[in-house]
């Protein structure tokens, strides 16, 4: 049954184009707890809806070329099917996006064991990562667009991490049809952190197919080359005559099954690549265009790295929003973040965060039809 559905409506008025608005409505329960569901709709009329359940986005409506509005984003109708098994579909994640080997770091002369969750490593967070937490939440109006302020208090010891972490995520859809992650926390014990944003993306609408013909850029010119587990190896391998240069556009079909050692072992594109910027300077990361209804994603970020992940564990069993099953790449993500592992890798750019010190971490996605 819908009950109580809140509307917020921005207070300005801008000609020619729809007032931004909020509506929250509930969203079930997790383990007794309810849980929310804000509807953000922006000056263009594009649409995010985001859970306090994991800051999931479930859905995102985008326009193609045409003003035709779908929705981008792979995910499920309720809370319940988040709850029993995703594999992070558009969730905030958090300790630690990506993985750490055996779980295991040292920092200051004392080993911390963290929660193991993906075969021998800790993965995003470990088995009660910050995509299964419930966040308190505040919308809001700010400048860009409508907006929703996550803020969540990661105990001492929370899955193996040392310090009280006090983390806030804010999501703007802006009135340019960005979604904008902003992350900020802060610690009172040195730990490690590494947070980012885990959307599968579908440009052509998601439920509609594979996204073997959508049409990747990436201005990198290394990446991180890992071993059998997706550990990094250390080593910052050049993409020149690789399937991994997206110098110049590719289809992510082109060469995602090439035989290249590499590949083989996402199988598929399940990697970081490096960029060349000082951290924390916004930058372009990647560009996406789906040929067929023109929509173009980009990405900018903050962060030293990206992983382009291209749904290779997706194998039809997840029944998603509307029924559909996902099959084997009918999504990707790309997650702008530190490396892999850098816990345990000290030339790779440091995630360590001291008390006193402030981390931030800003993610856009830019959509425009083409
Ligand atoms: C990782 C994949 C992993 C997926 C979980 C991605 O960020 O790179 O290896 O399987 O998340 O769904």
């Amino acid at each position: 049954m819908k009950s109580l559905v809140l509307l917020f409506l921005a207070t300005a008025t801008t000609a020619f184009t729809a007032q931004p608005k909020i509506e929250m409505s509930p969203f079930g329960a997790v383990k007794g707890h309810p849980v929310s569901l804000f509807q953000l709709t922006n000056e263009k009329g594009a649409k995010a809806s985001i859970t306090n359940y994991g800051g999931i986005v479930t859905q995102l409506l985008i326009p193609d070329r045409n003003g035709k509005l779908d929705d981008v984003v792979l995910g499920f109708d309720t809370v319940n099917a988040y709850v029993k098994k995703t594999p992070y579909f558009g969730a905030l994640i958090g300790r630690y996006g990506n993985r750490i080997a055996k779980g295991q770091f040292e920092l200051d002369g004392k080993k911390y064991q963290l929660s193991v969750n993906d075969g021998p490593n800790s993965l995003h967070g470990g088995k009660l990562g910050f995509d299964k937490v419930i966040w308190n939440a505040r919308p809001f109006f700010s400048k860009d667009g409508p907006a929703l302020e996550l803020t969540y208090l990661s105990r001492d010891g929370e899955e193996g991490y040392p310090g009280n972490l006090s983390v806030t995520a804010i999501y703007t859809l802006t009135n340019n049809n960005e979604l904008k992650v902003t992350f900020k926390a802060t610690t009172d014990k040195p730990t490690v952190v590494n947070l980012t944003h885990h959307s599968y993306f579908n440009l052509a609408g998601q439920g509609k197919g594979d996204i073997l013909g959508h049409v990747v850029t990436i201005p990198a010119d290394r990446f991180t080359p890992v071993d059998a587990t997706l550990i990094p190896t250390g080593e910052l391998r050049s993409v020149a005559g690789t399937p991994f240069d997206f110098r110049k556009p590719h289809a992510i079909g082109e060469r995602v099954t090439a035989n290249d050692a590499q590949i083989k072992l996402g199988p598929g594109y399940d990697h970081n690549w490096v960029f060349r910027k000082p951290v924390g300077k916004l930058t372009k990361q990647a560009r996406v265009v789906e040929p067929k209804t023109g929509r173009v994603m980009e990405v900018l970020s903050t962060e030293p790295g990206m992983q382009f992940y291209s749904g290779n564990f997706l194998d039809g069993t997840l029944k998603g929003k509307g029924g559909v099953a996902y099959g084997l790449r009918t999504g990707f993500c790309m997650e702008p973040q530190h490396f892999p592992d850098s816990p345990n890798h000290p030339t790779f750019p440091s995630t360590v965060l001291l008390p006193g010190k402030t981390y931030e971490n800003t993610i856009i996605y830019r959509f425009s039809a083409e």
